[in-house]
C-alpha cells in the first residue's frame, strides 16, 4: 500500500486513539507517524500504545514510526489555594520558592533556575501567556511582580520565561527514566523539549547514542540564536508553535516557520510543523477556513511532514482530523503552483559529491519524467539528499536497516520498503524494478532512476546514478 502525497502526517496518541482499532483507523486515514506525549499519561499505557502500533505495522506491512516526545523542562507554578487565583492587573504578588496552597503573597514556584536567572523588569507569563507579570524585586526565596495582564491562574499551569536562558538540562530527571522506558521500548525517534543551547544536543546524545533520532522542538528564542548548530547537532526538528508562539509575538511565528524549514532542508534534516494546525477539529468536524490555510502554508513552505496534538489525542474527531490533513496535502501538492513555489524556495545546497549526485538524481528523475526515484539507503542520508530537491517523482527508499525504514516515514517524499542486503549491482537493479512495480510505482516499461553508494555496506557516500526500464 502506499499514500498518494508526498508531506507526511505525524498524529499525537492520547486517550481518544489509544485503543488498537483507533490506531489502525488512524493508519488507514493515513497516518505515518505516532507521537507518545510524555507530558501525559504513565508509561504502562505508552508501553501498551507502542505494543499496538507494532502489531499494527506487522498487519500492514508498512514501517511506521513512533515518536516519543519527552517532557522537558516545563515550568509550572505550585498549588494555589482553592485551586485558583484572580490576578488583577497593577497588584502586586510574590512568587515562593517553597511551600504549597498559597496565596497572592506566595505562590509556589519549586524551580531554583529561575530566581537565579530572573531580573526586575523582566516578564514572567503563566497559563500559555494569558497572564503577564513583570518582576519587581528579588530575593533568595522571593520573587516580587507586579500584575500586567490580569487572569485566573490555577494549579500546576506553565510558567514561560521569553528571552532568558535558563540554567537547565533539557532532561529532567523524569526526562532521563522516559527516555530509558521509551529506547528500551525502542522507539524510533525521541524529542526534546525545550532545547536552549546545542550542548543540549550533546547531552541527549550522549545518552541515545544512535537507538533513535533526535528531534529538537524549537520553542525558546534562545534555540533560535544558535538554530544552525542545533540543527546539525539534531536528526530532526519541530516547530513547536505552541510554546514557540507564547515565547515570542504571535506575529513572528509565520516567519519564523518559513526561515526553519529553509535551514531544515539546507542541512537535510526534516521538519515537523506542529501546534493547533486544525485545533477547531478537537470539537468540530470541520476546520476553519484559517486552519486548513495553516496547514496548507505549512506544505508550500516545503515541510517534510505536519502534526496533529489534542486533535488526534483527546479531540472528538480524530480520524476526520487526519482525513481533513491528507486531502488538504494531496490538494496542494496537485496545485499547479506548488512545484514553482516550492523549486523557489530551495535554499541551495551543500557543494559535496554526494549532495550533487542526489540533485542530478532528481533532476534526471524530472527530465525523463521517471515513475519513480529509487534510493539504496542504509541510514537514510541517501533518501533525504533526494528529498531535498523535492522531486515530483515518488522517492522509493530501500533499506536492509529495520530502524532506518520506520524513521523515513518522517522524511518528504519518502516510502520505505525493508528490503535484503543487495551484493552486486546486477542485484541492486533488479531488486529496485521488482520493489519499483510490486509496491505500485511502476508499470512495465516505465522509467526508474536508481541511487546509492558503491560500494554498498558503507553510508553517506551516495555516488551513483543508473536509469532503469522495468
Ligand atoms: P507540546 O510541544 O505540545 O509538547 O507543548 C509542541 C508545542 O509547544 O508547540
Ligand atoms: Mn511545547
Amino acid at each position: 500500500m502506499r499514500r498518494h502525497r508526498h508531506a507526511k502526517i505525524v498524529a499525537t496518541v492520547g486517550p481518544a486513539t489509544n485503543s488498537p482499532e483507533m490506531l489502525r483507523n488512524l493508519f488507514l486515514a493515513g497516518v505515518d507517524t505516532f507521537r507518545l506525549n510524555f507530558s501525559h499519561g504513565v508509561q504502562e499505557d505508552h508501553a501498551r500504545v507502542h505494543a499496538a502500533i507494532r502489531t499494527l505495522e506487522k498487519e500492514v506491512g508498512r514501517p511506521i514510526g513512533i515518536l516519543q516526545d519527552l517532557q522537558g523542562p516545563k515550568i509550572r507554578v505550585g498549588t494555589v489555594a482553592g485551586g485558583r487565583l484572580d490576578l488583577v492587573a497593577g497588584e502586586t504578588i510574590r512568587f515562593v520558592l517553597d511551600g504549597a496552597d498559597g496565596d497572592k503573597n506566595a505562590i509556589p514556584l519549586r524551580h531554583p533556575e529561575i530566581f537565579a536567572a530572573v531580573v526586575p523588569g523582566q516578564d514572567l507569563l503563566i497559563d500559555d501567556g494569558r497572564v503577564r507579570v513583570r518582576v519587581t524585586g528579588l530575593e533568595a526565596a522571593t520573587i516580587t511582580a507586579e500584575v500586567v495582564t490580569g487572569g485566573a491562574i490555577s494549579n500546576r499551569k506553565g510558567v514561560n520565561l521569553p528571552g532568558t536562558l535558563l540554567d537547565l538540562s533539557p532532561l529532567t530527571e523524569k526526562d532521563r527514566a522516559d527516555l530509558a522506558f521509551g529506547l528500551e521500548l525502542g522507539v524510533d525517534w525521541v524529542a526534546l523539549s525545550f532545547v536552549q543551547r546545542p550542548s543540549d544536543l550533546i547531552e541527549a546524545r550522549g545518552i541515545i547514542g544512535d537507538r533513535a533520532g533526535i528531534m529538537s522542538k524549537i520553542e525558546k528564542p534562545q534555540a533560535l540564536e544558535r538554530i544552525e548548530d542545533i540543527i546539525r547537532l539534531s536528526d530532526a526538528v519541530m516547530v513547536a508553535r505552541g510554546d514557540l508562539g507564547v515565547e515570542i509575538p504571535h506575529e513572528d511565528v509565520p516567519g519564523r516557520q518559513k526561515e526553519l524549514i529553509r535551514a531544515c532542508r539546507l542541512a537535510v534534516k526534516p521538519v515537523i510543523v506542529a501546534t493547533q494546525m486544525l485545533d477547531s477539529m478537537v470539537g468540530s468536524p470541520a476546520p476553519t477556513r484559517a486552519e486548513a490555510s495553516d496547514v496548507a502554508t505549512a506544505i508550500y513552505d516545503g515541510a517534510d511532514a505536519v502534526m496533529l496534538s489534542a486533535e488526534s489525542a483527546t479531540g472528538r474527531y480524530p480520524v476526520e482530523a487526519v482525513g481533513m490533513m491528507d486531502r488538504i496535502i494531496r490538494s496542494v501538492e496537485g496545485h499547479k503552483l506548488y512545484h514553482s513555489l516550492i523549486a523557489a524556495s530551495e535554499p541551495g545546497e551543500e557543494e559535496t559529491p554526494p549532495h550533487a549526485v542526489a540533485t542530478a538524481t532528481a533532476d534526471l528523475a524530472e527530465a525523463v519524467k521517471a515513475a519513480a526515484i529509487v534510493a539504496y539507503t542504509a541510514s537514510g542520508t541517501t533518501a533525504a539528499r533526494v528529498a531535498r530537491k523535492r522531486p515530483k517523482a515518488p522517492i522509493l527508499a530501500l533499506t536492509p536497516n529495520l530502524a532506518t525504514s520506520r524513521r523515513l516515514s518522517l522524511l518528504w517524499g519518502a516510502h520505505s520498503v525493508l528490503t535484503r542486503d543487495v551484493e552486486s549491482y546486477e542485484e541492486m537493479t533488479a531488486n529496485a524494478a521488482h520493489h519499483a512495480r510490486t509496491e505500485g510505482f511502476a508499470e512495465p516499461n516505465d522509467i526508474i532512476v536508481t541511487t546509492a553508494g558503491i560500494p554498498f555496506h558503507t553510508t553517506g557516500n551516495t555516488n551513483n546514478i543508473r536509469l532503469i526500464q522495468v
